[in-house]
């Protein structure tokens, strides 16, 4: 089965930075680096991340 993805970024294989938990969002920083998140940590991290830039995808 081939069914269209919602997040387009992210696979089921994409684990979480912080966690081994699925990765739902993804953050890319000015520097170019990326950062994958599960739920939890998108939350946490979400205001630092704002803060120096990072485009946070799809929104959290
Ligand atoms: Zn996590």
């Amino acid at each position: 089965m081939h069914a269209a993805d919602a997040s387009p970024t992210l696979t089921g294989h994409d684990r979480c930075d912080r966690c081994s938990a699925a990765a739902r969002v993804r953050a890319v920083l000015p520097s170019a680096l990326d950062l994958v998140l599960c739920e939890h940590h998108a939350r946490v991290h979400e205001s630092r991340l704002r803060e120096i830039g990072a485009l946070l995808s799809p929104e959290p």
